[in-house]
Order: C-alpha cells, then structure tokens, then sequence
C-alpha cells in the first residue's frame, strides 16, 4: 500500500541515447537535520544521474510528519518538473531513475517503491539486479505474498517485512545478506536515511556530506551538482544509517572478493564523475592509451576520431600515445530519437544518420581510426564506417576501448541475446568484413584489468563468461 502516492500520466520516454546496451537505474537520497526543499534537492541530483536511465523516475520525501510520492514514465524534467515548482520543506527523501533490466517498463515499476510494513514506512530505491530473485520471488509467491509488480526490487521490501529482528540493523542485515548479485540502495526508513551496497560492490555508490546535511547517489556528478563537499565511496557489503543519533556503519556478511562492474568505468558513468574511487575520465584515457600500444608498430594513419559521446575519452588517449592528431569527424545530433526502438531495418538506418553526421573536412582523402567504447550487434558500426567512406575516408580502422562482448549479465546492465552479439559470431576480421571496415581491433580481457589495477577486483562476466552468481531458476531472462 503506498500512502500519499501520485503516479503519473504515463507518458512515453523521450528521446536518448542511440547506444545498442542499455543503462541501468540511479539512486540518489538526502537527510537534513533543518527543513529543506528536498524534493527540488533530488531533482538536482536525478537530473545529473539521468544517463543511468531514462524509461521512469520518481522521488519520496517526508513533509510534516507524511510521506509523498511522485513518479512517473520519462526523463526527470518533463516527468518531475511540474512536482517541484513549489518548495516542499523536508528532512528526508530518495530519488530514482530507472532503466528495466528485470521486470517491464511499466509505471508499477518505477521507484521509489513506498510501503506501510511491520517495520514501519519504507521507501525503497534500488540500482541492479537480484540474481537469485527468481528464486526467491518464486518462494514469497508460493507462500501467499502478493507483488504489485515484476521488478526484483519488491523482493527487498518482503525480505524487510518477513525478517524476524524487530530493529532496523537487524531487519536490514537479515533481509540483505541472501541476497546475491547486485544492489546499490537508497532507503528511508521511519527518520533514517540508508545507504546499502551488496558485498561484492556490482554498482557504485557515494555518500557526501555538506554542512549538516547528508546525500547519497549513485556516482559523484550528482553530488558535485549541488555543491563542493566531502564524499567517499559506501564500501562493498556496508549499510549506513544516518538518523537522529548520527551516521553509523556496518558490513554485511559473508564477505565476498569485490567484482565491481568494468563497464562502469568504460561506458555507463559520467566522464565527470568518480566511481569505485577513481575518476571515470582518467580510466578512459588509461583505455585509450593502452588501445594506441597495440597499434605501436603503425597503421600509417592521419588521424584518430572518436564516436561521440561514447568514444570521446578513450579517443583523446589514443591520440595522445600515439601521436597522431585528434579531431571530430562525426558530429551527434543531440535531438534525435531512439534508433532501437524503430520498427524496421531502414528506419533504424535512417535514425543513425539523423544522429550521427560525418564531417568531409576532417575525414576526406584521410586513413582514419575511429575510436568508440564497445561493439554490441555492430550494426551501429556499419552504418557509421559507410558515413566515413561516403565523406571520402581513404581507410577507416575500428578500435573499441573494451573487450569482445560475448555473454549476458545478471547484474543489472541490458545486454542483448548472445546470438545477437557480433562477437559470438564472427571474430575480429570477419567483423572488419561485415561492418566495412580495414581493421578491427579490441582490447584484451588481461590488458583492461591490467590498466584498471584489476587486482582491485573487477566483474568482467559479459566479456570473459566467468559470472561470479549465474542465474537461478525461476526468473525469465527478459533482457
Ligand atoms: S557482466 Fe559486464 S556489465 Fe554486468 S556487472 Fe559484470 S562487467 Fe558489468
């Protein structure tokens, strides 16, 4: 049952990204012991966190003494905007966006999920996924709980209200720790602000503090948008309560190595933004650089360009190691919509080349490498290295600043089919065939460890097929 709640109107997503994997969900929370606009507050800091996803958001906040609820289908301006036109002075409240990777993108999906329990009022946001949940969803079923809807999220409200401990750490540490695969949380809870990350540390998340106030987000954007202030990362398996005694911290067992998800690092963060305590900027440059000493005995070619966004950063270190000189030779569009969900082949062609421009200038007569992050279906890239060759590219060589993806993940990133994945079909030179292009080259398993300091413990599960918790029986597989 959720008190105080407005759901809204449903309205379809918006235009977005035209990357082939999608992203995933963000969670942001904020506690102040004086009364501030908090609902304003979390929209700043969903409106930094909305390349995390773009299907839904909502927030939950507490004002005098009741608990309210927005969410709604889209990005956070159109979708929260119109809530946070008045100031709603508060102590207390969460955020989400959301990306579906297990359950639909319906709006009985979107967060915060908001709960009256025998634990009191709950509020719950939550980034990844839960791969026993099938499992677990299908024991809560048997046994008569009700779902409101099919995202593993709810499974962490019954865990709640099943547990035993009548006490926050002890309801909170019962619930948690049967859980396997990933969770970045943000929950309110009575006065309490928390903060959970699952012990192998999937997904990133932060708690800042600035005056008397606390925050938590997923990545450190989100901080930096409201202000300068100190912030560290929540360690894998630690839960933070922040209330009316202060902050506290304990670890959740069993401890497990961390596995921290590489494509974080590579693709999903904001280049701006600090995640697993390094900056996502300097570890695409790393990437970039390592790509560029690959090709050390010489492609003999003009000039390095990168996809934009996606393979700007890694193009800049490519450039930099290499020597060669670094310019844009495809300009994005930022107001064209998304290719995947078109129906047909020529229509997703036809989205791509709205979106995407290649500049004759830069790139005619020239043998050009061409940088982006990963390589999914290729069909992206076979459109853009025609884009290359039609403005006059004498030779395009494709460098991607990752491995060859080849299986799914569990953990909360939308990952096609493997019979959809390019990698599993063909390798480097039969991909070059099919997309066009003169080379292809990725960069190795051991080699992106290597330069991200693997041993800090890295998850690279859809690259190697080495998942640290496959699967259970019971949920359908709905990427
Ligand atoms: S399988 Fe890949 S995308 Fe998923 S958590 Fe591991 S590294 Fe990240």
């Amino acid at each position: 049952m959720e008190p105080n709640v407005s759901v809204g109107d449903g309205l379809p997503p918006s235009a977005a990204s035209c990357q082939s994997l999608g992203h995933f969900c963000g969670v942001a929370g904020v506690r102040s012991p004086e009364p501030v606009d908090i609902p304003r507050t979390l929209f700043y800091m969903l409106f930094s966190l909305q390349h995390r996803g773009q299907e839904s958001c909502g927030i939950a906040w507490e004002e005098e003494g009741k608990w309210r609820s927005r969410r709604d289908m889209g990005m956070v301006a159109p979708a929260l905007g119109r809530y946070v036109q008045e100031c709603h002075l508060s102590s207390l409240g969460i955020g989400h966006v959301r990306y579906s990777t297990a359950g639909g993108s319906g709006i009985q999906n979107a967060q915060p999920i908001v709960v009256d329990c025998n634990k009191g009022r709950i509020a719950l946001a939550h980034n990844g996924n839960i791969s026993n949940g099938g499992e677990l969803r299908n024991g809560l079923t048997a046994e008569g709980s009700i779902f409101q809807g099919t995202a593993d999220s709810e499974l962490i409200l019954h865990a709640f209200s099943r547990s035993r401990k009548p006490d926050r750490e002890g309801f909170l540490r019962e619930a948690l720790e049967p859980l396997e695969g990933a969770y970045s949380l943000a929950i309110m809870h009575e006065d309490a602000l928390v903060a959970a990350r699952d012990p192998s540390g999937f997904r990133p998340l932060y708690i800042g503090h600035s005056g008397s106030k606390t925050f938590v987000a997923s990545e450190t954007c989100a901080l930096h948008a409201l202000a300068p202030m100190d912030y560290r990362e929540v360690e894998p398996g630690e839960v933070v309560i922040v209330d009316d005694a202060g902050e506290r911290s304990f670890f959740l067992e069993p401890k497990r190595p961390p596995k921290r998800c590489v494509f974080e690092l590579i693709y999903f963060a904001r280049p701006d933004s600090e995640v697993f305590g390094r900056s996502v900027h300097a570890a695409r440059v790393l990437l970039g650089e390592a790509l560029a000493d690959q090709d050390s005995s010489g492609l003999g070619a003009d000039i390095v360009i990168p996809v934009p966004d996606s393979g700007n950063i890694s193009a800049i270190g490519y450039a930099r190691r290499s020597g060669l000189p670094f310019d844009f030779g495809l300009a994005r569009s930022h107001y064209a919509g998304r290719s995947f969900t078109l129906p047909t082949k020529d229509q997703r062609e036809l989205m791509v080349r709205l979106k995407l421009h290649a500049v004759p200038e830069v790139v005619s007569g020239k043998s050009v490498v061409m940088i982006d992050d990963s390589l999914v279906r290729g069909t992206t890239s076979r459109i853009i290295v025609n884009l290359l060759r039609e403005a006059g590219a004498r030779e395009v060589h494709v460098r991607l600043a990752a491995p060859e993806l080849k299986w799914p993940c569990y953990y909360g990133i939308d990952i096609p089919d493997r019979e959809q994945l390019i990698s599993n079909r063909l390798d480097p030179e039969g991909i070059a065939r099919e997309i066009g292009a003169d080379s292809v080259r990725f960069l190795p398993v051991a080699r992106l460890l290597e330069v991200l300091n693997g041993d800090r413990g890295f998850c690279s599960a859809c690259f190697d097929g080495h998942h640290p918790f496959p699967l259970k029986p019971g949920r359908k597989d709905d990427r």
